[in-house]
């Protein structure tokens, strides 16, 4: 295959050169990854070994996708490719040399909720108060310091950050981490911070090791380089040393990670790094129409601190992006599972080839109410994982104490589940005798009658038989049957069995799909270890995404910005386009944050290939109440001459959002009357004939009727009703006291909030 054929001279160049130092900073679209997928073919053509070239990415679904695409080249030698996020090969890693820093080589990965879970008992025990120290405040504050890798003996011992925390009145913060992290490696336990916090540590402190991954990986190659944080520019930056042969490629337009850690400078740093380094540009958009690539363009135009760079697109011009206001959240759910029914039958589009992104994972209710209405078929990506499920990691918390009895999560979660007696004071108990002796939970459990008082050594004792006699199993059984056995001898199966409602069932169906998925993994005939203890290995690391079920389903795909980076589907619908909202309310303090959620606009606009639909709602449910909302000034930062803009009339029961009304008419308007959209300017366009229309302007496509107003007759109004009034619009009644004729109510308008109206003297027309 010639695959070098499907470059542009660029591009061909990036692939070809292929020893020292390369970066490419490029527009969306441009083919970064394409470089980078057909580099490591190139390489793998050129006669070097697979297990010599090392490739991180962003999420695991890139990976998956690249090495499909590079065995389409090179065939099986594809497999052998060390090839993952971060997170997932040095987990790798770390398995193998975890002893030489002090881990077992079985060591538990923590996920969020575990080191959540572990930081508020200590805070418990330490008596400070959780909402001065906010359990996700600390959290954030630990992870923040392991990402540029301070340790907690640095963040203790450094006087700006201790003064910072004194500042903050959170002066035992470095204290609190100091006790997390003793905690986690009593427990052999290493959260997601630490698989590279750790790494670095061993790198660091075992030259031999650091010297053999430096042999082993000649060729790396980083995707989305942009959204590196310290730490992991550290760990590249070392193994990279010996050979120097290292290519990243990234843009800095969609750094969108800085909360994160993740930090732009490390693509400044890059070019100090390597004084040799070559640099490459990539200035072509193949994905989007020239539209959508104008459009990005001139939406990151707005945004001060961005390095500069050409994006063009030979692609047609496409059509103009379409902008739809909603009257609610259920409204615009409505709206874009309709818009992608529409454009399924009338361009023979698949459900696949479209795409909803929203800013945050709250948004995707809305949506799949509509979709399910419409019988769209669609898929969450990222949102709670199936691993994440409580039943699931209760099972799983038992496989982990299998292996590694240590893990004080795992223990906690299941030690009285199900139900054996052993309720919370124990386990209070447990943890302070554990600490006063400065040994392990475990240790405590088999030695009650040792470290504890009180008539509970019994129970005790049959757990931590319980938990040796898995062990035991685990070392005859194959991984299914040791997974079933753990499921029956705990009792979690027939406690799950003997919940008969619809909940209950789904999670005993759950737990049946964990073991389905472990039988699979136990007649597999491409790993040599199919124990459960491999099986268990860095599942805390999976997301949804990564389950195998609904591969080649044709399914409309839900998901947040922040996932979506580096894919791209035909049509793409970018929701909730509110100020607020999108830009969060949290950024509006500063350019920085600003910018940065300007960035996530560009990454969400540029994931279009054809077609981009804007959609906002003007009030929509949060925190359980009704808010109206402002659209956002990311739409009105786009040039009108790209827009087309749609704006739907409300109907019956929109407000409730129950059920809709097919009677819709749809208006477009000016440019001029975008922010506050009135009817009235919907049908001054309307009179115009078309050879009076500015070019530029968007044409109506129905007229809307100005209605009469009359006084209205107090007793045809009903509460919940949706009402139109002369001067506020439209709204909703949202209650009625009083009695005949001089009925008050209290109505919800668009934008204005509650108004108090005399209906005998209220304009107010039913719509
Ligand atoms: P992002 O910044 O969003 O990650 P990217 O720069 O990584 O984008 P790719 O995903 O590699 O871009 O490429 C975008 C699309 O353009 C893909 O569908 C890719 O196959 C196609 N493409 C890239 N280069 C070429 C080319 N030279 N000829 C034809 N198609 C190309
Ligand atoms: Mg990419």
């Amino acid at each position: 295959m010639d695959y070098l054929a499907g470059l542009n001279p660029q591009q061909r160049a990036a692939v070809e050169n292929t020893e020292g130092p390369a970066m490419i900073v490029a527009g969306a679209g441009s083919g970064k990854t394409r470089v980078i997928t057909y580099r490591v073919a190139h390489l793998i053509q050129k006669g070097v070994d697979p297990f010599n070239i090392l490739v991180l990415t962003f999420t695991n679904k890139a990976s998956k996708d690249m090495r499909e695409r590079i065995s389409k080249v090179v065939g099986a030698e594809a497999k052998s490719i060390w090839m993952g996020t971060f997170h997932s090969v040095f987990a790798k890693i770390l398995r193998v040399e975890a002893q030489k820093i002090g881990y077992p080589p079985n060591f538990t990965i923590y996920d969020t909720d575990d080191s959540k879970s572990l930081l508020r008992s200590i805070l418990r025990e330490m008596q400070l108060d959780d909402k001065l120290y906010n359990v996700n405040f600390v959290y954030n504050r630990i992870s923040a310091a392991k990402n540029n890798l301070i340790s907690h003996t640095e963040y203790l011992e450094n006087a700006e950050i201790q003064a910072e925390d004194s500042g903050n009145k959170r002066p035992l913060t470095g204290v609190i981490y100091e006790t997390y992290t003793k905690r986690c490696f009593k427990a052999g336990a290493m959260d997601f911070d630490d698989l590279l916090f750790k790494t670095n540590v061993l790198l660091k402190t075992h030259p031999d090791v650091l010297n053999k991954y430096q042999q082993k990986f000649r060729y790396l190659m980083v995707d989305e380089y942009q959204d590196t944080n310290f730490s992991q520019y550290t760990i590249v930056k070392k193994l990279a040393a010996a050979y120097q042969n290292i290519c990243v490629v990234g843009d800095d337009a969609q750094s969108i990670y800085a909360f994160r850690g993740a930090n732009i400078q490390n693509i400044l740093n890059f070019e100090r790094d390597y004084p040799e380094l070559q640099v490459y540009k990539l200035e072509q958009n193949y994905r989007s129409t020239q539209n959508i690539v104008e459009v990005a363009n001139s939406i990151i135009a707005n945004n001060k601190n961005q390095l500069e760079k050409n994006v063009f697109s030979e692609n047609e011009s496409g059509d103009r992006i379409k902008v739809q206001r909603a009257f609610t959240d259920n409204e615009e759910g409505k709206l874009v599972a309709e818009g992608i029914m529409q454009e399924r039958t009338s361009k023979g589009y698949n459900y696949k080839d479209f795409a909803i992104l929203y800013r945050t994972n709250a948004q995707s209710r809305a949506m799949e109410e509509a979709l399910r209405k419409l019988n769209v078929p669609y898929k969450i990506y990222g949102g709670l994982s199936f691993y994440q499920r409580k039943e699931i990691k209760d099972l799983i918390a038992y496989f982990r104490l299998t292996f590694n009895p240590g893990d004080e999560e795992a223990i906690k979660r299941v030690i009285n589940y199900p139900r054996r007696g052993l309720g919370d004071t124990t386990v209070e108990k447990i943890i302070v005798a554990a600490d006063k002796h400065d040994i392990t939970m475990w240790q405590v459990i088999c030695n009650p009658a040792q470290y504890i008082e009180g008539r509970i050594a019994n129970q005790l004792n049959d757990f931590a038989m319980l938990i040796q006699s898995f062990a035991a199993e685990s070392k005859k059984l194959d991984a299914y049957e040791t997974a079933l056995y753990i499921a029956q001898h705990s009792g979690i199966l027939k406690e799950l069995h003997t919940d008969d409602s619809i909940e209950g069932r789904s999670r005993y169906e759950n737990i049946q799909e964990l073991l389905n998925g472990i039988k699979e993994f136990a007649e597999r005939e491409d790993i040599e270890d199919r124990s459960l203890a491999i099986f268990m290995q860095d599942i805390a690391l999976l997301t949804n995404d990564d389950r195998q079920d609904d591969k080649e389903k044709d399914t409309v795909s839900l998901m947040t910005i922040h996932s979506a980076k580096g894919l791209e589907f035909k049509n793409v619908f970018v929701v909730g386009l509110e100020e607020n909202l999108f830009p969060s309310q949290m950024s509006l303090n500063s350019r920085t944050d600003l910018e940065e959620e300007r960035r996530l606009f560009y990454v969400a606009i540029t994931r279009a290939e054809k077609k981009l639909t804007l959609t906002y709602a003007t009030s929509r449910y949060r925190w359980g109440t009704l808010t109206s909302c402002e659209p956002s000034r990311f739409i009105e930062e786009i040039n009108a001459r790209y827009l087309e803009l749609e704006v739907v009339k409300p109907t019956k029961s929109v407000l409730d959002g129950q059920g809709f009304s097919d009677e819709r008419r749809t208006w477009t308007q000016q440019r001029d009357s975008f922010s506050k959209p009135k009817p009235a300017a919907a049908s001054t366009a309307n009179t115009s004939t078309p050879a009076q229309r500015p070019k530029t302007s968007i044409l109506p496509k129905a007229h809307v009727p100005t209605p009469g107003f009359t006084a209205s007759n107090p007793a045809e109004f009903q509460n919940g009703m949706d009402v139109e009034h002369e001067k506020f619009g439209f709204g909703k009644i949202v209650n009625l006291e009083g009695a005949l004729p001089d009925i008050k109510a209290t109505v919800f308008f668009q934008g204005l909030g509650n108004k108090q109206l005399l209906l005998k003297f209220a304009k107010l027309r039913i719509v």
